[in-house]
């Protein structure tokens, strides 16, 4: 079923073509929105670098700014000392350098000293007393004539475990003719890590680190810290002679410790310096990486969306195609699929198992009569359970409700035998369900065709329908396979139906009267007309052989109606003769419930005629009444009007019940021939003598059929039924004989008269 189910699925072009379409909306989709989120991830992105960059300028020229007045001040200091020393008149060394002292304790110098040339050395003296040769000492040569001076970095003169920056301003006296000369310099030693941690300026979230460094690159203040990784990294990157050159360029980038870290340069206007900003790149793009992260999510979202939206639809689809395919491929009563299916199946499958594939096809024999009796509920469940049966005894086949009734199999067997056993199964199941109470007692007739190459699906089923007709109605056998016997019934059925219109027209059907008999008296009552088909070559053929093909192509009724004109003009001539003419019943085929021009007809043959209607009656088949009961009523009805008479014929061959009998105002009931062959039977003596005396009951005759002993009449005489038609009296006889039957009846009668 699941199988069937998917493989339908697949034959739905349609819908496969409707998600191709929405999988290709959503392809776009992607697409779009791929589009415009990078349009807009690169702008914001864009965006927010400027933006950073622009701070990290702003606040590195800030800083700049502050340290270049930091530096002044200390700057300014050792100049206003420097000047008022000049100033002075005296030049005690060592009481400058007692009031220098003052200052650099208030200042934070390290040091303040005093540098003199004597001779050909260049002597400082601090404030702490000591006194330290500088003589060729680059800081001190530089600083003796420079006007200000401040130094880069260096290790003091009297050892130190740290870096100084050394401020510094001549002390200039005037000779006596205005001459001027360098008389000492004033020295304020400042420790680098000290301007350093001035400098430090915290910016972008504290993670800047801010450098002071000369045109050629080298730091001139340096920090104490360095195990601060940005320190570490600015040093680092100072010592690998820095890519990025202040002189060349006022940003860039280098990597360090796995970061890649932007630098910026500020210039000072002091010496060659400049100020030099680092941050890490991540600090710099965090508000644009939060920002992106945001977008990201966002069209994360988006897509996750899109795609449920997508799943959803296809869902849908996917639940509407299978409900189409379910309401038109599956049937609804037993869920199983119908006959449409078939062909697909049988085009998709393999050929290995195409290959061992027999079709079979049956129904259940007088379904009609079924749901009559039982009420159509129970002609409903019947159809599931032979489905569920089926498919519990069968479980590997597929199996296909056709028509109504009509199921189909695709049995997999490799030979005959295997199929026959299969069926056997199936056959034995339903037997036992039915015994076992399940379902009331049911027959199927099955009909089976190989597929054969290069025939059609619509033969191969109607070649099993053939065969399944030749099992149709026989109790014990269930299946046939179409073979040379069904081909050959096949053939001949063709052959009789072509043959019909020239057997008509050259009057090869005969009408025979098997006379009726009142037991009673031993007189005939009346006759049924049985029509032979007699050949040229003089071979008579019963109406058991050709009646079911003419149904079945609908030509019965153009029999049935020569057939009521042959009897007509029978009974006119018999009339003309002046025989005592007794009422004659024609038989109507169930063809005719469906044939509606049938009243109309039988009337304008009765009425040109001239034949009393009175006389003429007509049997309906017991079984006809489960076709279309409504119709039949009509029909009754109608026959009734002209002044005909009808008899319900066959009676207990079908699934008889009472309210088949109450149902039509019947004239007589024909007890059905296997009803009188039973008679002997105690409980078919039960049945019988219920019909009788329930007909009589209902107001109706009751005639017995196919009498063949005097036995049978005796206890249908004695049960009170006292009408016959049997060989035991008369079989059919042609219409001489009947009319010379008539006859002798007239003369034995003439004495009496
Ligand atoms: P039916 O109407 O039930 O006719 C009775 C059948 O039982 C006849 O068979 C008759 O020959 C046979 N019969 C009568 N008494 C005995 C007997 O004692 N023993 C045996 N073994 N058989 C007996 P027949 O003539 O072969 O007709 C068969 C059926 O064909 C008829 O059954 C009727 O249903 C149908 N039929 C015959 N002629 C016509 C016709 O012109 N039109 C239609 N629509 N059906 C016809
Ligand atoms: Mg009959
Ligand atoms: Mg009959």
């Amino acid at each position: 079923m699941k199988k069937m189910e998917k493989l339908l699925l697949k034959e739905f072009k349609a819908g496969k073509m409707m998600r191709m379409m929405l999988l290709g909306g959503a392809v776009l989709f992607v697409f779009l929105t791929t589009q415009v989120f990078g349009t807009l991830y690169n702008s914001v992105q864009e965006n927010v670098r400027q933006q950073a960059i622009d701070s990290v300028t702003n606040i590195s020229e800030l800083n700049a700014e502050s340290i270049k007045q930091t530096i002044e001040e200390r700057q300014n200091l050792i100049e206003a000392l420097a000047i008022q020393l000049g100033d002075r008149p005296h030049s005690e060394r060592q009481v400058y350098l007692d009031q220098m002292k003052v200052y650099a304790e208030i200042y934070r110098f390290r040091r303040l000293g005093l540098l003199f040339r004597e001779d050909d050395k260049l002597m400082l003296y601090m404030t702490n007393g000591g006194t330290v040769d500088a003589t060729g000492s680059y800081p001190y040569e530089q600083a003796w004539g420079a006007n200000p001076f401040l130094s880069e970095s260096y290790f003091p003169l009297e050892g130190g475990t740290y870096t100084v920056n050394m401020f510094s301003y001549p002390v200039i006296k005037h000779g006596p003719q205005g001459e001027q000369r360098i008389h000492c310099v004033v020295v304020g030693l400042v420790p680098s890590w000290q301007m350093a941690s001035r400098m430090n300026v915290s910016s972008i979230k504290g993670d800047s680190r801010t450098f002071l460094m000369n045109s050629s690159g080298r730091a001139v203040v340096r920090p104490r810290l360095y195990e601060d990784i940005g320190y570490k990294a600015m040093n680092d990157f100072i010592a690998t002679e820095p890519t990025i050159h202040p002189r060349d360029q006022r940003d860039g980038y280098f990597d360090y410790d796995s970061q890649t870290w932007y630098v910026y340069y500020v210039p000072l206007e002091l010496n060659d310096w400049f100020l030099m900003t680092c941050v890490p790149e991540r600090s710099v793009f965090a508000s644009a990486d939060i920002i992106l992260h945001r977008v990201l999510v966002g069209m994360g979202i988006l897509w996750i969306m899109a795609a449920a939206g997508m799943l959803a639809i296809s869902f849908v689809m996917y639940r509407s195609q299978r409900m189409l395919i379910r309401t038109s491929f599956y049937d609804e009563l037993t869920g199983i699929g119908t006959g449409s299916v078939l062909p697909i199946l049988l085009r998709t499958m393999r050929k290995a198992e195409y290959d061992k594939i027999y079709v079979v096809i049956f129904d259940v024999d007088k379904f009609k009569e079924f749901n009559y009796i039982y009420g159509e509920e129970q002609g409903d469940e019947l159809l599931r359970y032979i489905v569920h049966a089926t498919q519990q005894a069968l479980p590997d086949e597929y199996l296909f409700r056709y028509l109504s009734d009509y199921f189909v199999i695709l049995l997999h067997a490799d030979d005959d035998d295997e199929v026959r056993r299969k069926m056997d199964r199936l056959v034995a199941r339903f037997v036992q369900d039915a015994e076992n109470g399940i379902t009331p007692p049911f027959d199927i007739s099955a009909g089976i065709q190989k597929p054969q190459p290069g025939v059609s699906l619509r033969r191969t089923i109607g070649d099993a329908l053939t065969a399944r007709r030749m099992v149709k109605g026989l109790q014990v056998q269930q299946y046939a396979f179409y073979d040379e016997d069904v081909r050959e019934k096949r053939v001949n059925d063709l052959e009789m139906e072509s043959d019909f219109s020239r057997a008509l027209r050259e009057n090869e059907f005969r009408v025979y009267y098997q006379p009726k008999y009142d037991m009673s008296s031993g007189h005939i009552i009346g006759a049924e007309a049985l029509t032979r088909w007699v050949k040229q070559d003089g071979t008579i053929i019963s109406p058991g052989a050709f009646i079911p093909c003419f149904e079945a192509t609908r030509q019965i009724i153009r029999l049935d109606e020569a057939v009521l004109e042959q009897v007509c003009r029978d009974m006119k001539s018999m009339e003309d003769e002046g025989l005592p003419v007794k009422p004659v019943a024609v038989n109507l085929s169930r063809v005719h419930l469906r044939h509606h021009g049938i009243l109309d007809k039988i009337e304008t043959i009765i009425r040109e005629s001239g034949v009393d209607p009175r006389k003429l009656s007509f049997e309906i088949t017991e079984s006809a009444l489960y076709e279309d009961s409504q119709r039949l009523k009509k029909i009754v009805d109608a026959l009734h009007d002209m002044g005909c008479t009808v008899d319900m014929d066959d009676y207990g061959v079908g699934m008889s019940s009472a309210n088949a009998l109450a149902a039509n105002r019947f004239d007589m009931v024909k007890l059905d021939k296997s009803f009188v062959d039973d008679i002997s039977d105690q409980r078919m003596a039960e049945v019988i003598r219920s019909t009788i005396s329930l007909s009589k009951a209902l107001g109706m005759e009751i005639l017995a059929e196919g009498v063949e002993q005097k036995s049978q009449a005796d206890t249908l005489v004695d049960w009170g039924c006292t009408r016959a038609q049997g060989f035991y009296y008369s079989p059919p006889v042609t219409a001489e004989k009947y009319r010379a039957l008539l006859r002798a009846e007239k003369s034995d009668d003439a004495p009496n008269a």
